[in-house]
């Protein structure tokens, strides 16, 4: 009896003692990174197995580069640059390569980046031949006295600072050939933007949200915004607030989506409010802002991390590609609506 006593005390002691060593251990401070690559009518009928397997490889290697830098301890605006950067190089979103085209037939591309910690930001819209359009929108807050500069004088800008610059058509890919071609022949017959199949045939803008382990949030959104725009149109991605947002008091946010009705509910802005002014948490601020979205008539999606790592992917279309690692590296990547 005394021996069995001996060793249920042996062996409690034994647990208290490793308990202690684990609360001892320094803690790993709460970093992570959440992307998205577009939302939309997103179904699994209308995709091949190899064409989504392409899908979740990018959004794998994306959110891998982010989360690399930030482990190595790396600050969230580098994460987001060079996160964006791998889908602004893929051909398959709407960003960079692969862009979606103007009515014109060529790609005219925005894109915005928000710094959590100081608020300061940068944005480009309507440039034509800036290869990573995020590391404009950087140099811009970084290296201008300005938040957002368009058109010529961005592409101007991108190239007096040796910034990589490409000819139009580096952008173009077949598929958005096809796309604006089908996108015309429709709009053409039935004169309506509100078109379902006009509608969904516009998205696919990237964005990337991340927190490093000084705990800086910071918030990226690249974009050739929609199919088929005319009169040098410009959505949400590029602006502060609507498609873009960061602030260390709140949470970052970038958007996708219908821009239009994006920029009339300032999503990006109205979320943060509602997680600083309100204490409500990121999914719900999330969902209530979108719903707003909705109310008016539009669709789309977010993606949202707060200072403790927490993160929300929410979105009103039937899918959105998404992805998310947090500090252990567990790994997330979901592309429609009933993952
Ligand atoms: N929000 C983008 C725009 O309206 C489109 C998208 O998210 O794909 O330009």
């Amino acid at each position: 009896m005394m021996r069995i006593l001996f060793l249920f005390f042996a062996v409690l002691f034994i647990q208290c003692e490793s308990t202690q060593d684990k609360l001892k251990q320094p803690k790993e401070p709460p970093f992570g990174i959440v992307i998205h690559g577009g939302a939309g009518t997103i179904l699994k009928a209308n995709m091949t197995p190899e064409l989504e397997k392409e899908y979740r490889q990018v959004l794998a290697e994306a959110v891998a580069v982010g989360h690399g830098i930030l482990k190595a301890g790396g600050t969230s605006q580098e994460a987001v640059e060079k996160t964006i950067h791998v889908m602004e190089d893929s051909p398959l979103f709407n960003a960079g390569k692969g862009a979606v085209l103007t009515a014109e037939g060529h790609a005219s591309l925005d894109a915005s980046f928000m710094d959590g910690k100081t608020l300061n930001a940068g944005a480009i819209s309507g440039v034509q031949h800036i290869k990573n359009p995020i590391t404009t929108a950087i140099a811009v807050m970084e290296q201008s006295p300005h938040v957002m500069l368009s058109g010529k004088g961005a592409d101007a800008f991108a190239a007096s600072l040796g910034l990589d610059t490409v000819p139009n058509n580096y952008f173009i890919t077949e598929r958005r050939k096809n796309a604006l071609k089908r996108v015309q022949e429709r709009e053409a017959s039935e004169v309506s933007f509100y078109d379902p199949f006009i509608r969904d045939s516009k998205f696919g803008t990237v964005g990337c949200v991340a927190l490093d382990k000084a705990g800086n949030l910071a918030a990226g959104t690249s974009t050739g915004g929609m199919t088929n725009k005319k009169w040098d149109r410009i959505g949400d991605a590029p602006i502060i607030g609507a498609g873009t947002y960061a602030n260390n008091n709140s949470c970052g946010v970038s958007a996708t989506g219908w821009g239009e009705f994006f920029i009339r509910s300032v999503v990006a802005h109205d979320i943060a409010a509602l997680v600083e002014y309100k204490g409500v948490d990121i999914k719900t601020a999330a969902k209530t802002v979108l719903q707003k979205v909705a109310d008016l008539g539009g669709d789309g999606g977010v993606i949202v991390l707060d200072r403790k790592g927490n993160v929300a992917m929410e979105f009103n279309t039937q899918g959105m590609y998404r992805a998310h690692m947090d500090a252990q590296g567990n790994l997330t990547i979901k592309i429609y609506g009933d993952e």
